[in-house]
C-alpha cells in the first residue's frame, strides 16, 4: 500500500516537474492569445510523457503497445471534452473530428502519433497531437466554428520501432501496403503482425479497412519538432518544410573470397570488406555532387565468416539515400550504382542488390508555402523554409493528397533521445500559426 502511494507521489512530483520546467521561461502575457493556453498545452504533454516513463525520464510507447494505446485512450478523453467525434480505424488511428457549417466538405487533418522509440523523448509525435487538438480547444473557446470538418488524428506506429518498418497506421489509411509482407512481420519477441494486431484489440480484416476514401480529405498539416539545428541557428521558432526527403534503402553483398589472412598473398585477392570499405568511404563524397540536400548513409553492415584471421567471403551492407526532390535522388541512385560497378571491376568482386524500401519524396505545394509564409508573417515570424531528412506520416499521405508541415525549434537539434526538448515558447507560437493557417485554409472554397 505505502509502495503504491509513494509511486504515486513520485509520479505527480515528476510531472509537475516536467510542467514547471517547461513553465519556467513562459512568457504567458504574449503568447496565451487568442483561446490558446500554454499550461494547458505543457500539462497535456506531461500526462503523455508519464505514459511509459523510462528510467533515464524518457518515452516508450512502441507501436500497438499498451502504453501507446494508453496513450491513444487519454487523447481520446481530451477529444471527447473538447466536443469532437471521436472514432477509430482498423488500423488503430484515431480521429477526432469537429462539425463544420458545411459537413459535407473535404475535411483538414492534422495530428501526428504518439508511439516513439526505444526511450525516446517526449516531444516527437506527441507534439503534433496536442497542438491540432489545441487549435480546437482555441476555436471552442472563441465560439468558431470552421466552414469544414476539421479531424484532429493521431496515426499508429510511426516510428516503426515495433517491426523494423514504419508509419504502419498512415499506410494503413492510405491502402499503401503490401499485405502479404505485412503479415510476413515479426517483432522483436517473435510476435507476428497479425499477434500484435490482436494485442492490441485490432485484426487483418479491421486493418483492411482503415483504407479510406483519400477524396474526403482535402489537407493534411502536421507540426513536429525539427529534429535538427537550423531554426537554432536562424534564432527562429518555427518554420516551414518545403520538402520530405524520401527514403531508399538497399540491401547491398559484396561477394568475394573468402581465405587464410595468413597464407593468402595480398596480390590477387577478393576481399569483400576492402571492397565495401572503399565504397563507403567514396559514397559519403556522392550527395553533395547532385544537391544540397540529398544525404547517403551506410549504418548497418554484416561481416562473413568475421573472423581476425580470415579475408572476408562476404559483406552485406545496407544503405539509405535521401532527397526532397525526386530527380536529384534519382541522379544521386545512377551514381550510387556506377561507383558499384566500378569497385566490382576494381576488387573482382560481385555486388548483389535489393531494394528494400523506395517512398517517393514529398514536395509540399508552392501556393501551400505561401499560406504558411502569411501565417508566419502575420504573428511576426520571419518565415524560413526548410527541407525534413527524417520521414513523417505527412510524407505518406502527401503522395496522394495535399500536405503542409511546420517544424518546431528543436533545442540542440535533439531527438528520440530524453534530452529531446522544445521551449514552451516555440511550441505555443508554432500552434499559433497553426491555427492562422488552417482558419486561412478554411476560407478557401
Ligand atoms: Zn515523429
Amino acid at each position: 500500500m505505502t509502495n503504491t502511494f509513494e509511486k504515486e507521489v513520485i509520479r505527480i512530483k515528476k510531472q509537475e516537474s516536467f510542467v514547471h520546467n517547461l513553465m519556467e521561461n513562459y512568457d504567458e502575457r504574449k503568447n496565451d492569445t487568442d483561446g490558446i493556453s500554454g499550461h494547458r498545452i505543457a500539462s497535456r504533454l506531461a500526462k503523455l510523457a508519464e505514459i511509459g516513463l523510462t528510467e533515464e525520464s524518457g518515452s516508450q510507447r512502441i507501436g500497438f503497445s499498451k502504453e501507446e494505446r494508453a496513450a491513444k485512450e487519454l487523447v481520446k478523453v481530451w477529444m471527447h471534452k473538447a466536443g469532437l467525434k471521436v472514432s477509430e480505424d482498423g488500423a488503430g488511428n484515431v480521429f477526432g473530428r469537429l462539425s463544420a457549417k458545411d459537413n459535407s466538405k473535404p475535411a483538414i487533418l492534422s495530428g501526428s502519433h504518439v508511439d516513439t522509440v526505444p526511450n525516446g523523448g517526449h516531444f516527437d509525435g506527441a507534439l503534433g497531437v496536442v497542438a491540432a487538438l489545441e487549435v480546437v480547444e482555441a476555436w471552442k473557446e472563441n465560439e468558431y466554428q470552421p466552414k469544414k470538418p476539421f479531424e484532429v488524428v493521431i496515426f499508429s506506429d510511426e516510428e516503426g520501432s515495433r517491426f523494423n518498418s514504419g508509419y504502419i497506421g498512415s499506410k494503413g489509411m492510405c491502402g499503401k501496403y503490401q499485405l502479404d509482407e505485412l503479415i510476413k512481420l515479426h517483432d522483436a519477441n517473435g510476435m507476428s503482425f497479425e499477434e500484435v494486431l490482436a494485442s492490441d484489440g485490432l485484426t487483418i480484416p479491421g486493418f483492411k479497412e482503415a483504407k479510406r476514401n483519400l477524396n474526403d480529405i482535402e489537407l493534411f498539416v502536421e507540426v513536429h519538432i525539427e529534429q535538427g539545428k537550423i531554426l537554432e541557428n536562424e534564432n527562429l521558432p518555427c518554420g516551414i518544410v518545403n520538402g520530405i526527403a524520401g527514403p531508399v534503402w538497399y540491401e547491398l553483398t559484396f561477394n568475394g573470397v573468402a581465405g587464410h589472412s595468413g597464407s593468402t598473398p595480398m596480390v590477387g585477392r577478393s576481399d569483400a570488406l576492402v571492397a565495401a570499405g572503399k565504397f563507403i568511404h567514396e559514397l559519403s563524397n556522392l550527395p553533395n555532387r547532385v544537391s544540397d540536400t540529398a544525404v547517403a548513409t551506410v549504418g548497418k553492415m554484416h561481416i562473413h565468416p568475421n573472423g581476425i584471421n580470415v579475408i572476408s567471403g562476404k559483406v552485406t551492407l545496407y544503405v539509405d539515400i535521401r532527397d526532397t526532390d525526386i530527380k536529384t535522388r534519382n541522379n544521386l541512385i545512377t551514381k550510387v550504382l556506377r561507383l558499384l560497378a566500378s569497385i566490382e571491376n576494381e576488387f573482382s568482386v560481385k555486388i548483389d542488390k535489393k531494394e528494400l524500401i523506395n517512398i517517393l519524396p514529398v514536395k509540399i505545394e508552392s501556393t501551400i508555402q505561401d499560406i504558411l509564409s502569411e501565417s508566419l508573417r502575420g504573428y511576426g515570424i520571419r518565415p524560413i523554409k526548410l527541407p525534413s531528412g527524417a520521414g513523417h506520416d505527412a510524407m505518406i499521405l502527401g503522395e496522394d493528397i495535399p500536405v503542409a508541415m511546420l517544424f518546431v525549434r528543436s533545442e540542440n537539434g535533439i531527438s528520440h533521445s530524453p534530452l529531446e526538448r522544445s521551449s514552451l515558447n516555440d511550441c505555443v507560437q508554432t500552434i499559433h500559426v497553426l491555427k492562422r493557417f488552417i482558419e486561412e485554409i478554411m476560407k478557401n472554397v
